[in-house]
């Protein structure tokens, strides 16, 4: 029996792994529930099914290569591996080091993103890596670092959710992303104190119905004005928590001034949020947040990419801990502030160098003394470092063009289905001179590939991964991969030598662990003080955990820093930031369009590259299904289950409709895991958030028109 996590999301739930005689047409490992602290031994369907996936008859089995008819014919991996350092030293040679490029995954364990981000700069010598993570949290990331100097998702332990007396959730829909975190809802809701904010009455919106809360239906793209009147009525009852804005934050003057012109009724106008429902929330806020420094329940205000992915991303996030700290919550017991990570390494993604901008441990790429402490752990020239790169939107833009990049390797990310405005980014791929893709299934973006390298999956490998919390998990092999597939660290490491690269590239993933420790040491995310044999005793260690930490594994011992910010920001003088932000209105839709908004469904992962291949999930969710009110149906003469086109300037999609009350009049929902024509991302809009570089997602306008369909 192997214990480890689920490979999907961020929650990371705890599961046990059984190895199956393979004789029986049976899968081969029996998967099950295993009571840890974020699933309480609870898994969702993706989890329970995520063995069938092991041995599935489409997962490839030895490297694929592009023939000159177009089709893929399987080659041997000294072949492979010989072909791509080949290209590579040629585009060098020819086009300079930033001809080539990286792209990489909030799903890699973190030896896999650190040693990727050290691959790209050391081995192939480019600048040019960046990560499916800018699509994912860099704003609450931008957000969480311009006001408290640290980005961690929670800084405090999921399971302190449990025993809140009012929870305010923006713009994330657990119940259906990762429904086991709704236990740690259930006090909030007995306490009558879950407030969501969705423009859709979501499964999450749902849990809010017998006075186990209250429901917040703003128009799409309006979660920032709506935070903004929130803050405006404590500034004007005088609710704001002064002793704790004078002792722990700055900002306070300016941020006062900028709320002013947002009293209930103008936001109201904006938001479509009635006046009386913004006044109720703030005052019952406060009243929480008042009652849990006396010694009460503890309120939390936690954000999801739904108010996240929009090009004001990062300014709605700091409208979001702007009202926190006016409630006097982050840092403290009383509660505080989080934002919810998707990808199952989102967290541990971001901290370890696939980032444009970043070295292992958070550290600035820029900073003369970070690259100094990188170089030294690396063993090179800190000079032999090349600066930062460019964030994923644009990066995908460049490829094939005069200066950028003409060769690219991908590595778990799928953006012909996940990026924005689809259509681009698979005509940025077609520019390439040669593309590289290690996956285990053909995704549609290893589809369009030159060259297709068969991986790992979660079941076969060892690794760490660090899940929404912030705390370090092992990740176990429970069997033997495939002949023929190999792990992304091998691969790195028999490219590495083939291009004569500067430093050690370990296959091994505890010696990478080790070296990820060294690079990380000293670092905002120091892991220095995690030892692997703790993890494997199953200690609960939260980073910073930095060398010399005592640990123990002990069941209901918390290790490293499970609370942050209990003694100061991590800003020099230990203080919060306040940063007043502005919202920019829309251009107004035309009369016939209606608002999009995109998400995720409970059967289905991401890009859906996996989850479309589990029969289960598939019979549960076959194809995309557009979500909208009846009225609207109506308006546009579309029936229940007929066929819509929904188009913009970037393309068209089709998809059923599906008839809901629980949809706005003035909006309608798409998942985003579908291919083809049924690719919600051919519609949305890469427009970025200047300071996150996060593209706008959520909030689209389109035109529906129902296509008759034969008798
Ligand atoms: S997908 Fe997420 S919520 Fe579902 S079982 Fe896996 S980790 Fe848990």
């Amino acid at each position: 029996m192997t214990d480890t996590h689920c490979p999907y999301c961020a929650l990371q739930c705890g599961i046990t792994l059984e190895s199956n005689q393979q004789d029986h047409g049976t899968e081969p490992v029996s998967l099950r529930g295993r009571d840890f602290e974020t699933n309480g031994g609870a898994l969702c369907r993706k989890g329970y099914s995520a063995a069938t996936l092991l041995d599935h008859p489409e997962r490839l089995q030895s490297p694929l290569l592009r023939q000159p008819d177009g089709s893929f014919a399987p080659v041997s991996w000294e072949h492979a591996l010989d072909l791509v350092a080949e290209k590579a030293l040629g585009i060098r040679a020819e086009s300079g080091a930033d001809a080539l490029a990286v792209f990489g995954s909030g799903s890699l364990t973190n030896e896999k993103a650190y040693q990727l981000g050290k691959f790209a700069r050391l081995a192939l010598g480019t600048s040019r890596i960046d990560y499916n993570g800018q699509f994912c949290m860099s704003s609450a990331a931008a957000g969480t670092n311009r006001a408290f100097g640290l980005d961690r998702g929670l800084p405090f332990p999921l399971a302190d959710l449990d025993s809140a007396g009012m929870i305010l959730m923006l713009g994330s829909n657990v119940a259906d992303t990762m429904p086991p975190f709704v236990r740690h809802l259930a006090g909030a809701r007995e306490n009558g104190g879950l407030i969501v904010v969705d423009p859709r009455r979501s499964a999450t919106a749902k849990l809010c119905a017998d006075n186990a809360g209250w429901h917040l239906q703003p128009t799409p793209a309006t979660d920032l004005p709506l935070l903004l009147g929130l803050a405006h009525v404590l500034m004007a009852e005088s609710l704001a928590d002064t002793s704790y804005l004078a002792a722990r934050t700055n900002g306070f003057d300016s941020l006062k001034a900028s709320l002013a012109s947002w009293w209930p009724e103008r936001t109201a106008q904006v938001t479509g949020v009635p006046a009386e429902q913004i006044r109720h929330t703030a005052r019952a806020l406060a009243q929480a947040a008042s009652e849990a420094k006396a010694g009460g329940k503890p309120v939390y205000i936690l954000t999801g990419r739904g108010i996240e992915q929009h090009s004001n991303g990062t300014d709605t996030v700091t409208a979001a801990i702007n009202l926190a700290l006016l409630l006097g919550l982050p840092g403290t017991l009383a509660g505080g502030y989080g934002t919810i990570t998707g990808q199952g390494n989102g967290q541990g993604g971001r901290e370890h160098g696939q980032k444009c901008d970043q070295l292992p441990g958070y550290r600035k790429i820029t900073d003369p003394e970070h690259r100094a402490h990188v170089a030294r752990v690396w063993g090179v020239d800190p000079e032999t470092i090349p600066g930062p790169g460019l964030p994923a939107v644009e990066l995908l833009d460049a490829l094939g063009t005069p200066t950028g990049p003409r060769m690219l390797m991908v590595h778990g990310a799928n953006p012909v289905i996940s990026a924005p405005d689809a259509s681009r980014v698979i005509h940025a791929l077609s520019r390439l001179d040669f593309l590289v893709v290690c996956d285990f299934f053909l995704s549609e973006t290893a589809a369009q590939a030159d060259l297709v390298l068969p991986v790992l999956q979660w079941a076969e490998e060892e690794g760490s991964m660090t899940n929404l919390e912030g705390r370090i998990l092992r990740r176990r092999a429970a069997l033997a991969a495939p002949e023929h597939a190999r792990g992304e660290l091998w691969i790195l490491a028999q490219l590495a030598q083939r291009l004569d690269a500067p430093g050690h590239f370990s296959p091994d993933a505890r010696e990478v662990f080790e070296e990820l420790k060294l690079a990380s040491a000293g670092g905002l995310a120091d892991y220095s003080g995690v030892r692997w044999d703790d993890l494997d005793a199953g200690a609960a260690i939260y980073w910073p955990c930095p060398a010399g930490t005592e640990v123990k594994a002990e069941r209901g011992i918390r290790n490293g820093t499970p609370r942050l910010f209990l003694n100061g920001f991590a800003h020099a003088d230990r203080r919060a930031v306040l940063v007043p932000v502005a919202f920019q209105p829309e251009p107004r839709m035309s009369k016939s369009a209606v608002s999009l908004v995109t998400g995720r469904l409970l059967e289905h992962y991401q890009s859906g590259a996996q989850t479309r291949r589990v029969p289960e999930l598939v019979q549960a969710a076959p194809e995309p299904l557009l979500e909208i009110h009846p009225a609207t149906a109506l308006a546009h003469r579309i029936v229940q289950g007929q066929k819509v086109v929904i188009s913009n300037e970037r393309g068209e999609v089709t998809a059923r409709a599906r008839l809901t009350v629980d949809a706005r009049l003035d909006t309608v929902f798409l998942p985003f895991h579908y291919p083809d024509s049924g690719t919600a991302n051919l519609l949305t809009e890469a427009k970025v958030d200047p300071r996150s570089k996060m593209p706008e997602f959520k909030h689209a306008h389109v035109s529906l028109s129902a296509v008759k369909e034969e008798q």
